[in-house]
């Protein structure tokens, strides 16, 4: 952990029944049709949909930044009603402020909370392996740089759950496969539960313990698959080939 102040253990949730839906000019619009879910601690739940069924409103959901329509959501047992350092979330794009350098965007949440921690700033930056990068700008950064600088600002927090919206989404393909690696050493080291969007069938076997997958909106789950084996997982595994086209032929069925 990079802050032995939080040693608690991953976090599990409990989603029960939720339908959420958004109000449009033209009427409501339903999101999510009673989607039930459990996380056992320390699972790494990948979530797989069409685009636009509702995948980053169920994060957001989880992360405690909108309440659903109806249904419950538990974190260990507990209602999420609102925001919690332990349940952290992380977007496709970085969100760096280009007047903070590496290390001032890293210690961004101590600096609001007005915590000094010199030692938790500098284990982050090591954890990620920007030493040398520690007082560079944003604007001096590569884009898998930036994204191991949010890796670093989010589990300085010592989160017991990290929410991914597809993190590696905008990348180029060798970065990718690079931050695919880390992702799955700071989940492996770290102790959170991950439930990580990802529109990358491969990237979700790679790494997940289990993957869910959604219909077309209203998100519902239409399938929940556990993938069997030890990570990191080869690429060429024929077993991992099966599962990738069936999979797909399930996402396309869900889209006719
Ligand atoms: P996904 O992440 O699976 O692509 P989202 O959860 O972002 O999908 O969005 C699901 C649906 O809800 C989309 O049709 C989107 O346009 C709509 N939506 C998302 N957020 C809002 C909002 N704040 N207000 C109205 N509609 C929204
Ligand atoms: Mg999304």
């Amino acid at each position: 952990m990079v802050n032995s102040t939080h040693p608690e253990a991953p976090l599990g949730l409990t989603l029960s029944h939720i339908h959420h839906s958004y109000d449009m000019p033209a009427g409501s619009r339903l999101v999510l049709d009673d989607v039930s879910l459990d996380v056992e601690p320390g699972e790494f739940v990948a979530l797989i949909g069409p685009s636009g069924c509702g995948k980053s409103t169920l994060l957001r959901l989880v992360a405690g930044l909108e309440a659903p329509d109806s249904g419950t959501l538990l974190a260990e047992g507990t209602p999420i009603t609102e925001p919690h350092p332990s349940r952290i979330i992380m977007f496709q794009d970085p969100t760096l402020y280009p007047w903070r350098t590496v290390r001032g965007n890293i210690s961004l949440g101590l600096d609001i909370r007005k915590e000094k921690d010199p030692e938790a700033i500098d284990a982050a930056i090591r954890l990620v392996g920007l030493e040398e990068f520690a007082a560079a700008w944003p604007h001096q950064l590569s884009g898998g740089m930036a994204q191991r600088v949010a890796l670093a600002r989010a589990l300085i927090n010592n989160p017991r759950l990290l929410l991914l919206d597809e993190p590696l989404g905008k990348l180029d393909s060798l970065t990718r496969l690079a931050m695919q690696t880390e992702l799955y050493r700071l989940w492996n080291t770290q102790g959170f539960t991950a439930l990580m969007v990802t529109h990358d069938v491969e990237e979700a076997l790679l790494l997940a313990t289990r993957v869910i997958i959604f219909s077309p909106r209203p998100a519902r789950v239409i399938a929940d698959i556990s993938i069997a084996g030890t990570q990191p997982r080869n690429r060429d595994d024929p077993a991992l080939q099966k599962l990738r086209s069936e999979i797909l032929n399930q996402l396309e069925e869900a889209m006719h």
